[in-house]
């Protein structure tokens, strides 16, 4: 993937491990997308980890469309329904600037898998502008090959390792392969990042965050999860996530249909602390909807 040039992958896309194949300048993939590239929000967002959002915020990019297919995704209406303004590459880059230049402490692409040809191209637009740091925020599923694309224009990475059986990763996201993907892509981003690098004000300028998002019902789930990357636990930050809400169509699954209890919240913070990570933790009352940002397409 790596010896063709940016614009020929689009035209057999294997950039997730969907690996449709399909030409994206004459269709669109699994992800819902095609060559052109779309976005539906582009602001400071203060919600992230403090070490991301700091005082100013992050700047954040929410991309249209997704390779996983999360029946509790928060962000649904871009991610599956379609939401988003097309932009090109020089609007992009564009937008990276704006973001800097309104204080941004670096630029934040959510769910940008399926667009890294085109965000490439954008960076290396703006390179000689652009200073703060760049965080590649992503659902986890990825390829090593795609990873290795970013070597160079990316500092820090903040995947999330959402499940760890192949049962629970299918019926949620239709990927039953989603942990083998993600573990891997996790390590590799260790290795391309390095450890986490903080700057004089506790803003992270290089390394990993893992996010984990505990589900209602699965904490065993949860715990499997921990223990199976627990040699990273002086090599990454770990975000322990207990905002789930039942958005989308969790209501179809009555297991996930509420947000975690306290006594689950509780377990899996108990497994974090065992396993000896090193990061961030939620408070339960942290549950809001304020991470839930409207995609209005600000800032684009
Ligand atoms: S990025 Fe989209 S089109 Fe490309 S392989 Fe993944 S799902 Fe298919």
């Amino acid at each position: 993937m790596r010896n063709l040039r940016r614009s020929d992958i689009l035209t057999h896309c294997t950039l997730c491990p969907r690996r449709c194949g399909v030409d994206r300048t004459v269709s669109k993939g699994f992800c819902g997308e095609d060559a052109g590239i779309r976005a539906a929000k582009a602001y400071l967002h203060m919600w992230e980890e403090p070490c991301i959002s700091g005082t100013n915020g992050s700047g954040t990019v929410f991309f249209t469309g997704c390779p996983l297919k999360c029946v509790f995704c928060q962000n649904y209406a871009i991610s599956q329904q379609g939401t988003g303004k097309e932009l090109t590459v020089r609007e992009l880059a564009d937008v990276f600037l704006r973001l800097q230049y309104s204080g941004a402490h670096n630029i934040n692409l959510v769910t940008a898998t399926h667009f890294v040809p085109q965000i490439l191209d954008a960076l290396d637009m703006c390179k000689d502008e652009l200073t703060v740091p760049v965080v590649y925020n992503s659902g986890g599923y990825e390829l090593t090959e795609t990873i290795d694309m970013l070597k160079g224009y990316v500092d820090i990475f903040i995947p999330d390792l959402k499940y760890f059986s192949p049962e629970v990763s299918g019926k949620y996201s239709a990927a039953a392969d989603y942990y083998k993907y993600a573990e891997k892509a996790v390590r590799h981003m260790v290795k391309t990042a390095g450890r986490p690098v903080f700057d004089e004000n506790g803003l992270l300028k290089s390394g990993v965050i893992v996010r984990h998002m505990i589900l209602p019902s699965h904490r065993r789930d949860s715990d499997a999860l921990l223990r199976s990357i627990a040699d990273l636990k002086d090599d990454i930050l770990l975000s322990l996530m207990s905002q789930y809400t039942p958005f989308f169509r969790a209501h179809e699954f009555h297991e996930i249909d509420r947000r975690i209890y306290t006594h689950e919240y509780r377990k899996v913070l108990d497994t974090v602390n065992e396993t000896g990570f090193e990061g961030y933790s939620q408070e339960r009352s942290s549950a809001r909807e304020e991470y839930t940002p409207d995609f209005d397409m600000q800032g684009l």
